[in-house]
């Protein structure tokens, strides 16, 4: 509790000058800790509103997230690190559609995926 203005002018009038000192040191440290925790709060208010800022440039497109930003677009995203944890983790691969992430192991199949089918050989028939 901050001591009050009326505590600190009862003590001096009652000629306790040293507790209303004290006081008066209270309040100063206060003052203090209030700021520092303002300051703390400003900068977490910061970095949420470049979150925020952020989160408006992602893209979904299925299977994968992108991230758009003047224009320019990287990516892709894997979905699963992103709905679950908020982590951009870049996609590996794209060679027939086919799509890895390299931190949750999960595979994407764009609209480029087409199954393949190896058509046998000769040697297939050998024993
Ligand atoms: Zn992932």
């Amino acid at each position: 509790m901050i001591p009050s203005s009326k505590e600190i002018v009862e003590l001096i009038l009652k000629g306790s000058v040293i507790e209303a000192q004290e006081k008066i040191m209270e309040i100063r440290e206060t003052a203090v800790r209030m700021q520092e925790d303002n300051l703390k709060l400003r900068q977490q208010i910061k970095v949420l509103e470049g979150e925020i800022a952020f989160r408006g440039k992602v893209v979904w497109e299925q299977p994968y997230y992108w991230v758009e930003d003047k224009g320019e677009r990287t990516g892709p995203y894997c979905q699963m690190c992103y709905d679950k944890d908020g982590k951009f983790m870049r996609l590996q691969g794209g060679e027939n559609g086919t799509w890895q992430c390299k931190s949750c192991r999960n595979s994407f199949f764009d609209n480029n995926y087409r199954e393949l089918r190896i058509a046998p050989s000769d040697e297939d028939w050998r024993i």
